[in-house]
């Protein structure tokens, strides 16, 4: 049965990926602060408050595992790429009309990046434990993901990012074990940009700087891909079939994945591929306006079930919900622990 911090956790553990819809207040507070009518203390009052509300929807909605909804990283991780130095700010080259991944400020290199504050998530990690008493996942991009909008100029060979992406994966190491440190049990690396996105890496030259980015972290760790969610909409071509069975190389727990926004294609992969280890499959479209039901939920829960031992499957979202409004985000939690519900019955016989 699956377990954390020797917690039993029953049948099919729900959980969300990592981040969590950022309440419309957060938003308006925000913009108030470019706009010069709030202050940095008002910003720093609105997350705090927001977190709590993050943690309070997930504890309604009676996830198992819970994050702290990733609320102060804009963006997915534009406050980790922010912590960095050695890095120049270039204006976003299209302002207007339809948002999409080329409407966001990119990075140039001046020189070897570091972080000589780190990226703040044992800060995170500390705020969100005095907030609950549930077990909680720690969720951290990685150093493909951090390098997506970043440049070479200064500092590094032209053409060749694998000097860029081995400091970044130091960096991400010294996070990832100062959090562990401070007392979290459970990380997520997160990767989207595994798939098909620049810089191009082979299987095996991802496996292994996912390796050197996890090394000496003593927790359970997960490694979530999926393929992008800039306002719902993925970047990368949606299949995992060039990534296995390579990315069983990494030397994780448990592998998150995408599904429920592709049909619940390519679970035979897990069959085919896969090994004992955990496997939390997205069993919600966070891409979709559609509310699952909990039969929608149920359903593709029975699917996954023909490809993974129901003793290692966790149930989670294909993705974070950063581009979801708070009343969608809260209602599909709730159908996410409802579909889990249905089938726990069904499998104990009750
Ligand atoms: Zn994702």
């Amino acid at each position: 049965m699956p377990t954390l911090n020797g917690t039993d956790l029953g049948l099919f553990p729900t959980m969300g990926v990592g981040s969590y819809a950022s309440p419309s207040w957060l938003i308006a507070t925000r913009r108030a602060l470019r706009a010069g009518t709030a202050g940095p203390a008002d910003v720093e009052e609105a997350i705090q408050d927001a977190v709590k509300m993050a943690v309070w929807d997930q504890e309604e909605a009676g996830l198992d595992i819970l994050t702290d909804g990733e609320i102060r990283r804009q963006r997915f991780l534009w406050n980790v790429v922010e912590k960095l130095s050695g890095l120049n700010m270039v204006r976003a080259q299209r302002k207007l009309g339809i948002m999409s991944y080329d409407s966001a400020p990119r990075f140039e290199t001046t020189e070897r990046v570091s972080a000589p504050d780190g990226f703040g998530l044992v800060d995170e990690f500390t705020f969100v434990q005095a907030q609950t008493d549930k077990p909680l996942k720690v969720c951290c991009p990685g150093p493909l993901t951090i390098a997506m909008p970043i440049r070479l100029q200064a500092g590094y060979p032209q053409g060749d990012y694998l000097p860029l992406l081995y400091d970044l994966a130091e960096l991400v190491n010294k996070e990832l074990r100062g959090v562990v440190a401070a007392g979290a049990t459970f990380i997520q690396l997160d990767e989207p940009s595994a798939v098909g996105r620049e810089p191009a890496l082979s299987i095996e030259e991802t496996v292994k700087l996912f390796n050197t980015t996890l090394e000496g972290v003593e927790a359970k760790i997960a490694l979530h891909v999926c393929f992008g969610n800039n306002q719902g909409r993925p970047a990368m071509k949606r299949t995992y079939k060039p990534l296995f069975p390579g990315i069983l190389d990494v030397k994780v727990d448990q592998f998150a994945l995408e599904f429920a926004n592709r049909e619940m294609a390519e679970l035979a992969l897990w069959s085919q591929y896969g090994d004992d280890r955990e496997f939390a499959a997205g069993v919600i479209d966070v891409k979709s306006m559609y509310l699952e039901t909990a039969e929608d939920v149920a359903e593709r829960i029975r699917l996954t079930l023909e490809h993974v031992h129901p003793e290692k499957l966790y149930l989670t979202c294909d993705c974070g919900f950063s581009a979801s409004s708070r009343n969608l985000a809260r209602a599909k939690l709730g159908a996410l622990v409802a579909g889990a519900q249905l089938v726990r019955r069904e499998v104990s016989g009750a």
